[in-house]
């Protein structure tokens, strides 16, 4: 509760007073500190002014100001079961009670990306975040708690940053934290191995005027490089208490929370607020900007004027539009303009260059003063290693080596877990099918259920074995340098060189690909690259262009393969393009990629990665894929009563009694295979019949002119739930017994065989080498399975996403495969 809340007439306590340096300063020099009982006298309406007794004068603060004012009324001290409630209670326990509640100390870690915050936030709290060696893993607040030494602490893990100007949304998201939640405590992580860039950022918050304490973090790497540091002269020279940590092995961590206490508790010595100089002009600049800030009361309480004068001499976007909304004074933005053009003229640079060099003078002046640099073994091998990895004629050889391993394993390695769950499922089946009584249930159970579940399971191999890499190239440090390498290609068609390993990877399977993603940190480029992953031919489509090949183009069956993964590699480039230029217009500003020392990562985390990832994809992109397949299952099933163009039944039933008599074998051999057609002919009438078959009649009008049978329109419909089964679909609908793989050449005879049922060709050929070209290229581009279909929803957090891109492949696909049927037909028959 805030001194704001509280109404005229009302008491109350103070527990902690928050907001920037001086201004606490000010408002405890007025009285308002902790334990302090306060008097609300009078409230004036439209948030104006509000008169308090405190200490027996009577003071006035805006509500702004009482706002960073955190007290408790006498009646929450009353409920806190250590204080017993008789009626009155004397200001004695309240002030336990204060005690009590001053005891919460919020934290926020802040640094730059990949310098151990989450893993001190991990070590800490228990919590079990990912920590990586690449950025961009924290892309937002963790939150977790802590309790030491009677202390209770809420923690939040920021993403990285480099710096906290508003260029990227991980530095305003941090600005933010820093300005709405008032941390009590910033711990400003540092990774000893390169102080000079990490400190940059601590010069922010020391213009910021908050309480701060630096965790020197990776201390051990310091320390084996040989490298020797005078801590506590650098701490006294930047104002700020600093501790050395070594967030995995968690040493220093005790110290750093001892520390956090005291400066949190005002009782540490080291904590200064000291002011960065940055020259004689600019400081005059500062001053006269300043000015005119604390003229403003609606200014200063929200921030260090000297941290938002510095911000509007560097015409920081923010800081110039938050004083535009919240200040009535022309005069500030005005000074603002005339002395960054003053500076300007006067240095021939710009403002924010200036500061920038300014801060980095004091950096590396703090530095020359308590720095011995020694050689870092870390770079040392570093270096060393990239000679070869990344070596201008050997790297993207070796890069690409190392993705055809990671692509082999994935889909061959991964192909044989994927048949033993299969082949698990259908024996399950099979299993169920015989010993449970016939009917719906048992249907459902075995079709429905089981084979959806068999569906989701089966991606899991192929899930597991990628992550497995992925988690390994990510916490070595090369998946940094391949992004690296792949770079220039991929800005070509306007994405990122982290792009490249999803689309790889969508060749074999679109649903890890997508979620591959995760590894770009850029929102566009993830977007965009998620949005272009279904053009990459998965192996599922595999399975229907080998069967129609065979059956059409015999005599040249790998240049129409090839023809088709080249079409789609053109689309998903011309997609890219068309993106950029109109949905993703507002490209993000471009960020540093850095190159993080190559550690070898541990088992632990690089296991847990990829477990994490394995049990997010069965926990969310698997339930959609089994309702997904039930339903398609149920649309295939339902209705039960059709009424049959001729009465198999009782053709199964005169075969049964033909069996009865004694017969020889080749007699018998022929009554079952007549048996087994019967069968078939049933099976295929049933589906023409069910809902799916409905459906497939009903958009053949839409399909005609591509030339599509409506069979391959039913066979495209179920297609949705798996790509491969289009061909498994044809089966039933051809006859030929579920497609299995002896039926082959079987399917191959009856897709040749294939005729027009109805229309204007009625009895002529429904599949030409031109049709199944067609419909080899619909295949390929129209919408992606469910499986992805929801990956795309749940990684994007957008079913309208989703939905697009049902809609946008969809459309091309039937596009291009009318191109083809109506261009082809005209030149070949
Ligand atoms: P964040 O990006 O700041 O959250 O950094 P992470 O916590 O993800 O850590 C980045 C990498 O540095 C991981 O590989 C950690 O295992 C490693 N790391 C973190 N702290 C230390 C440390 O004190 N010493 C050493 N040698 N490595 C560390
Ligand atoms: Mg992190």
């Amino acid at each position: 509760m805030n001194l704001s809340d509280i109404n005229a007439g009302e008491k109350a306590v103070i527990v902690k007073v928050k907001g920037y340096g001086s201004f606490r300063k000010r408002i405890m020099e007025m009285g308002f500190v902790k334990g302090q009982l306060v008097e609300v006298i009078k409230k004036t309406p439209f948030r104006g002014p509000v008169e308090y007794n405190v200490m027996g004068y009577h003071v006035s603060l805006r509500p702004s100001e009482a706002h960073l004012i955190e007290v408790i009324t006498p009646s929450i001290a009353a409920s806190l079961p250590e204080i017993q409630y008789e009626g009155i209670i004397d200001l004695e326990k309240i002030k336990t009670s204060v005690n009590q509640h001053s005891k919460k100390i919020s934290v926020a870690f802040v640094g730059n990306p990949n310098c151990g915050k989450t893993s001190l936030f991990n070590y800490v709290s228990g919590a079990k975040e990912h920590v990586g060696n690449y950025s961009g893993v924290t892309v937002e607040a963790k939150q977790n708690k802590y309790t030491f030494q009677g202390y209770h602490f809420e923690l939040f893990d920021l993403p990285g940053t480099y710096s906290l100007t508003a260029y990227t949304p991980e530095e305003l998201y941090v600005r933010k934290h820093i300005f709405h939640n008032n941390p009590d405590i910033v711990v400003n992580v540092v990774d000893a191995s390169n102080l000079e860039r990490n400190l940059y950022l601590t010069t922010q918050l020391i213009d910021m005027d908050i309480k701060v304490v630096i965790a020197l973090n990776m201390y051990d790497d310091l320390e084996n490089s040989g490298t020797l540091l005078d801590i506590k002269k650098l701490s006294k020279l930047l104002g700020i208490p600093i501790i050395p940590t070594v967030a995995t092995k968690g040493q220093g961590i005790n110290e750093l929370f001892h520390k956090i206490i005291d400066v949190y508790e005002n009782r540490d010595p080291n904590v200064r607020h000291i002011h960065i100089n940055y020259g004689k002009e600019v400081e005059q600049s500062i001053k006269e900007i300043r000015q005119h800030i604390k003229d403003d009361k609606h200014l200063i309480s929200a921030m260090s004027p000297r941290f938002l004068s510095v911000k509007l001499l560097e015409q920081d976007g923010h800081a110039i539009r938050f004083v535009s909304r919240h200040s009535d004074n022309k005069e500030v933005l005005k000074t603002t303009y005339k002395e960054v053009s003053r500076i300007e003229s006067l240095f021939s640079e710009n403002t924010e260059a200036i500061i920038t060099d300014a801060k980095y003078g004091f950096i590396s002046g703090a530095l020359k003063e308590t720095l011995k640099q020694g050689e870092s073994k870390r770079w040392h091998y570093t270096n060393a290693i990239d000679k070869i990895l990344t070596n201008h004629i050997l790297g993207v050889p070796l890069f690409l080596f190392f993705m055809f391993i990671m692509f082999y394993s994935t889909f061959t390695l991964g192909s044989y877990p994927m048949d033993w769950i299969d082949m698990g499922f259908s024996y399950l089946n099979g299993l169920l099918k015989e010993t449970l009584p016939q009917g719906m249930f048992n249907d459902l159970l075995t079709d429905g259920i089981i084979s959806g579940v068999g569906s989701v399971l089966v991606f899991l191999p192929n899930i597991i074995i990628l992550f497995l890499f992925i988690s390994f190239m990510e916490d070595t440090g090369y998946m940094a340098r391949a992004a690296f390498m792949m770079d220039k290609v991929m800005h070509k068609i306007g994405l990122h060189g982290r792009s490249f390993i999803p689309l790889i990877m969508g060749f074999g399977c679109n649903v890890p690909a997508i979620m591959a993603t995760r590894t770009i940190r850029n929102r566009t480029d993830r977007l965009l690259t998620m949005l272009i992953t279904p053009f990459m031919s998965c192996s599922a489509r595999l399975p229907v262009y080998i069967l129609f090949i065979g059956a059409f183009f015999p005599e040249n069956p790998t240049l129409v393969l090839i023809s088709l993964y080249l079409t789609g590699i053109l689309l998903a480039v011309g997609t890219a393009h068309l993106f950029n230029k109109t949905l993703f217009k507002t490209k993000e500003a471009p960020f540093v990629m850095e190159l993080p020392p190559y550690r070898i990562p541990s088992l632990k985390s690089t296991v847990k990665h990829m477990w994490d990832k394995s049990a997010q994809y069965v926990q969310k992109v698997g339930g959609v894929i089994l309702i997904a397949v039930i339903i398609i299952w149920a649309l295939g099933y339902f209705p039960r009563e059709v009424i049959y163009s001729k009465d198999y039944a009782q053709q199964l039933e005169f075969i049964e009694t033909q069996l009865h008599v004694p017969l020889d074998e080749t007699e018998i051999a022929a009554l079952q295979f007549q048996k087994v057609q019967i069968q078939n002919q049933m099976a295929s009438e049933q589906l023409e019949k069910s809902w799916l078959g409905r459906i497939g009649h009903f958009i053949e009008p839409a399909i005609r002119p591509l030339g599509f049978e409506w069979r391959m329109g039913i066979a495209l419909l179920s297609g949705t739930a798996a790509k491969e089964v289009v061909v498994s679909t044809l089966g039933v609908l051809l006859q030929t017994n579920n497609g299995e793989s002896e039926d082959a050449q079987k399917m191959v005879e009856s897709l040749r065989n294939l005729k027009y049922e109805t229309g204007p060709k009625a009895g002529q050929a429904a599949l030409t080498p031109v049709i199944a070209l067609a419909f080899l290229i619909f295949v390929l581009i129209y919408s992606p399975c469910v499986g992805v279909i929801s990956a795309i929803a749940k990684e994007s957090g957008r079913w309208r996403w989703a939905l697009f891109m049902v809609t946008y492949t969809t459309g091309i696909a039937w596009i291009l495969s009318y191109v083809v049927y109506q261009v082809g037909s005209r030149f070949f028959v």
